[in-house]
């Protein structure tokens, strides 16, 4: 296969994954790490492992399937809650699920009873990003419902904030957690043993010291795969952004004008771009397009280039700045965003390159 490839650096990965494997577990929290945005690529669990990781926490039951196939050695969480159509693959390729509805518990329940086994779950309680999550009004009545099925065991509750609405966690929403697991524990004499509260979003509160001392549960994809925070996206000190690179090949470059002069309508995806007219540039197309990545999700490497738009098939590039530079038949790369590297990772027609330069 040609381009695009994405490089996989598994060397950064597995330091990203070092660097907040040891901050959060001077907080007494343990890490999941979130293999989702990768689609499970054994390679990249395998580096998240080797950087400290507590287990491989991924959303989807195939990309779960994936690394225990390639024999990935590690417990596995669901982090997308469980669909009724699925629970039997559920409790055979989780450990421990992420879980709101009572009706699914029950047929979690029931689907690991018939496996001959107990499954873990944590109640996941709205915390007001609204995604997934319990009410707390309703959840006293699905913990002590939850407590009564057999094959179940409770492992505590959790929360995801920053995902959907990019609600940010604070200092308030982490304590109603922790009073929620409190009137829990208190209500039914129990002891909830993790709080699973935060995402890479978190990782601002631990750095200023503010995380309540109960969170003792992380659940890290983006802080381990591109070194960034996610509340204002701020590179994370002792990280690497680059453990990823697309690169695409250059398949047409000519001068041509920066802005359309003819009539335009709509273009193949209905919109209608912006042109900034800059007279004549050197406009290179590469083939690299909607269907391989979210186009506006790439920076590239070299500074100069700028990206002028992109359809299924192309990119095209605004060369004037590195003029002579650049010849057909070149490769260009970019850094992806979260955006980008979730689209890419997810086109078949992106080759992925894992690389690990340092020997185990
Ligand atoms: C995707 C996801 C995460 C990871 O979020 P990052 O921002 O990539 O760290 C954590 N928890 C749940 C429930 C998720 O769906």
């Amino acid at each position: 296969m040609s381009y695009p490839r994405l490089h996989i650096d598994l060397d950064r990965i597995e330091h990203n994954a070092r660097t907040i494997s040891r901050l959060l577990a001077a907080h007494d929290i343990q890490v999941a790490g979130v293999t989702k945005c990768v689609c499970g690529h054994p390679a990249v669990a395998r580096a998240m492992l080797r950087g400290g990781v507590s287990a491989i926490a991924d959303s989807r039951l195939q990309n779960l399937l994936r690394m225990r196939d390639a024999g990935v050695q590690s417990s596995f969480m669901l982090l997308r809650l469980p669909p009724l159509s699925a629970l039997g693959q559920v409790v055979e390729l989780a450990t421990v699920s992420l879980n709101s509805e009572l009706q699914v518990l029950s047929g979690l329940s029931q689907a690991a009873h018939s496996q001959d086994r107990l499954h873990d779950v944590i109640i996941m309680v709205e915390l007001g990003d609204l995604r997934e999550g319990v009410p707390a009004e309703s959840l006293l009545a699905t913990v002590r419902a939850a407590l009564q099925l057999p094959a179940i065991r409770l492992r505590g509750l959790g929360a995801n904030l920053a995902c959907f609405a990019g609600v940010v966690p604070t200092v308030d929403s982490m304590n109603r957690l922790v009073e929620l697991a409190e009137e829990v524990e208190g209500s039914f004499g129990i002891e909830l043993d993790t709080l699973s509260a935060i995402n890479s979003s978190g990782l601002t509160m631990i750095e200023a010291g503010t995380m309540p001392a109960r969170i003792n549960h992380a659940r890290i994809g983006e802080a381990i795969l591109l070194g960034r925070e996610t509340v204002a996206r701020r590179p994370w000190p002792g990280t690497h952004q680059d453990a990823f690179r697309l690169e695409a090949e250059v398949v047409e470059l000519y001068d041509k004008p920066s802005a359309p002069t003819d009539r335009r309508s709509q273009n193949a995806f209905g919109d209608r771009p912006e042109f900034e007219d800059r007279g004549v540039i050197p406009h290179a197309l590469l083939s690299l397009g909607r269907q391989d990545v979210h186009v506006p999700g790439l920076v590239p490497l070299d500074s100069r280039l700028r990206i002028l738009g992109a359809c299924s098939g192309y990119t095209a590039l605004d060369l004037a700045a590195a003029a002579d530079e650049y010849r057909v038949g070149d490769t260009i790369s970019f850094t992806p965003d979260y955006a980008a590297l979730l689209s890419a990772m997810s086109s078949q027609y992106v080759e992925k390159r894992p690389l690990q330069r340092r020997s185990l």
